[in-house]
């Protein structure tokens, strides 16, 4: 089996335009091998009657291993297959939703530490553990000499927060059966890369909140469409940081944020297809300029969106 260890040199930076950063989160996982037994093929001469050679004896195959591809990266993830007869599997703490034929996601977040493992228990009541090494990333780090924002916020902007946070949470909590996760995703909108993933302020040694997602600056009003398939679990305008805010529940405990809308066209609840258009560009919320910021999170991990779709061509 073969998997990649993509570093997207082909990024090429931008700056400005930005929005929220985020807090941290858990990373995991690894990969499997399976030796293919050569039959022996011994040939023999014989003479008279050759005897009919007999057939293999053929039965299902047996996946005894998880077997998966993907970016065993920070901010990346795999799709594969469980061993058979597993009941239940998981990455570090994070439980895998596994499909019907044992399929699942699992992603790796920006943060994790480079090492975790992949754990299933089949219905026998043995544990297939899986080790996984996790490639670090180079983030774009900027080192300012400024103290960071002193204080906290306001008591009234965390009453007024506190909600939308709960709100957030909430959406993200919904298990829809999704399957846009199996799918290759597109860009939800061309444009200018204004902001990358990961991105990061240190303020006098201090670390700021990295950039959870990657922020295009196609213009404002352009209409931007889902990646993958999904079911949208928040759609509202008005949020605070985020503005007009769109999540969308991609399945596997995937799913993608969409901030700053100028305008909506979906409504929670709807199911919506890989390049259906769901809202417009906008800079509502906190944001210096029109711009999507699209994140994307697997449980608590950040992913990367730029290691999902890819070069913008
Ligand atoms: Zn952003």
């Amino acid at each position: 089996m073969s998997w990649i260890f993509a570093i997207p040199a082909f990024l090429s930076l931008a700056a400005l335009t930005s929005c929220v950063s985020s807090e941290a989160a858990t990373p995991v996982e690894a990969p499997a091998e399976t030796a293919a037994e050569t039959p022996d093929v011994t040939a023999v001469e014989q003479t008279s009657p050759a005897p009919l050679p007999s057939l293999p004896q053929v039965g299902p195959a047996q996946n005894t291993r998880f077997s998966f591809t993907g970016e065993m990266t920070q901010g990346g993830f795999i799709r594969g297959m469980a061993p058979d007869g597993t009941v239940q599997a998981s990455l570090g703490e994070n439980k895998l939703e596994l499909a019907e034929d044992g399929s699942f996601f699992a992603a790796f977040d920006r943060d994790s530490d480079g090492s975790g493992a992949l754990t299933a228990t089949l219905n026998n009541g043995q544990v297939v553990r899986e080790e996984l090494i996790i490639t670090p990333r180079e983030w774009q780090i900027q080192r300012v000499n400024i103290a960071r924002r002193p204080g906290g916020s306001s008591a009234a902007f965390r009453a007024r927060r506190q909600p939308e946070l709960d709100a957030i949470w909430d959406a993200r909590q919904m298990k829809t059966g999704a399957t846009g996760w199996t799918q290759q995703f597109i860009w939800p909108v061309k444009g200018r890369i204004s902001g990358l993933f990961g991105r990061q302020r240190i303020y006098r040694g201090e670390p700021g909140g990295y950039h959870s997602g990657i922020d295009i600056a196609p213009g404002n009003g352009v209409p931007f469409v889902a990646p993958a398939d999904g079911v949208v679990v928040l759609a509202r305008t008005g949020f605070s940081l985020e503005g007009g805010l769109i999540i969308v529940d991609h399945g596997g405990g995937l799913n993608s944020a969409f901030l700053h809308a100028s305008q909506i066209v979906v409504e929670e609840g709807q199911t919506v297809r890989q390049g259906q258009h769901i809202g417009n560009v906008g800079s509502t919320g906190r944001a210096t300029g029109p711009h999507l910021h699209w994140s994307l999170k697997w449980h608590l991990a950040r992913l990367d969106p730029l290691l999902f779709v890819g070069p913008m061509n």
